[in-house]
């Protein structure tokens, strides 16, 4: 969503957002703790939130995600060998094994409410007293111009913000075909879809939707964005979408500090907003599965020791 959106405790009612369901909830219930982000960081932090008798809701994509999956050999991981395909079964075998329950979305936005945490996905909506942000660290490059514009036409949702663009011309640009489906929705909306697919041999196409194989070089503009800057010159534009894996997480939450890519936290893990915590590669280096596994189990006790001291109140 744009980051106008997503001030603290911001416009979250007056957009209307529905209640949703959480996962294996019938109602919209109040969780302990929400941990946002399907890898290493936040599966640790699930399975230590379980133990800890916490009820939370861990919000993710299954399968532990790609740099878990597609890492050809680990060689660093006590216990384990062999490649990524292998540490996710065996991940998959225990969090079946332990009952750890993965509710399959991506959070667009983070609204610090009423003492807790309201957590946006697409339509539906969760609320937890505390949050872990275990979203990982987006590796590729960020666009030039990217951070200038986040709110004034620079969006990493296409769900969230699509509709915003009825009617007008925006681009995509795509680091993976997994969001070809984002690239798709919005293409309900705008008159055209300017896709730029950052992989080999993209299978989008059709009414409204033009692919580009080539690499955008920066977002431009005024107020607002005006175009993406390639290679063979401007692309107006009236909206940009950044579809990949991790969006800063700036753009998540309203009044998170941070520093480039990373959430500002401390040994802790605690990060300037009370009761929300960070795990893995997005508290900072280095990038590795045993950091990121350690730092998911710690930020769980933490939030665990913070609910302890809030309900002391
Ligand atoms: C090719 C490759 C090989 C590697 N090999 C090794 C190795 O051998 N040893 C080693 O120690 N490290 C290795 N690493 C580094 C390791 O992958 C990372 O340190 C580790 O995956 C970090 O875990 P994480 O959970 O913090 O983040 P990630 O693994 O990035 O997981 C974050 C997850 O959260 C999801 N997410 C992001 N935003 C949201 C949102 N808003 N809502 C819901 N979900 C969200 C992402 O899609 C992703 O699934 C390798 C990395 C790569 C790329």
């Amino acid at each position: 969503m744009d980051l106008s959106d997503a001030a603290e405790g911001s416009s979250f009612a007056e957009r209307g957002v529905k209640e949703g369901k959480a996962g294996n909830t019938e109602t919209m219930e109040r969780f302990d703790l929400a941990i946002v982000g399907g890898g290493i960081a936040g599966y640790s932090a699930a399975l230590t939130a379980k133990n800890l008798l916490l009820n939370y809701l861990w919000l993710g994509e299954s399968g532990f995600g790609d740099k878990l999956r597609l890492a050809e050999k680990i060689t660093n991981f006590p216990a384990l060998s062999g490649d990524g395909a292998r540490f996710a079964a065996a991940l998959g075998r225990q969090r079946e094994e332990e009952g750890i329950i993965l509710t399959e979305a991506r959070a667009d936005g983070i609204y610090s409410v009423s003492g807790g945490y309201l957590i946006t996905a697409g339509e539906r909506s969760f609320e937890a007293d505390t949050v872990i942000l275990a979203t990982g660290v987006e590796t590729r490059a960020t666009l030039n111009g990217e951070r200038d514009f986040l709110g004034k036409g620079v969006s990493y949702c296409a769900v969230c913000d699509g509709a915003l663009y009825r009617g007008k011309r925006v681009a995509a640009v795509l680091s993976s075909a997994k969001f070809e489906d984002d690239a798709r929705y919005l293409a309900r909306f705008a008159r055209e879809v300017i896709c730029f697919c950052l992989y080999p041999n993209p299978s989008l196409g059709g009414e409204r939707l033009i692919v580009r194989t080539d690499v955008p070089l920066a977002v431009l503009g005024g107020e607002r964005v005006r175009s993406v800057l390639t290679k063979d010159g401007e692309v107006e534009i009236d909206g940009v979408f950044l579809l990949k894996n991790s969006a800063p997480p700036a753009a998540l939450c309203g009044g998170l500090e941070t520093e480039g890519a990373h959430v500002k936290c401390d040994r802790l893990l605690r990060t300037n907003l009370p009761g929300l915590f960070a795990a893995g590669d997005v508290t900072g280096r280095p990038y590795q599965y045993v950091k990121a596994a350690g730092e998911g189990c710690v930020a769980a006790h933490m939030a665990r020791e913070y609910l302890r001291e809030l309900r002391k109140k």
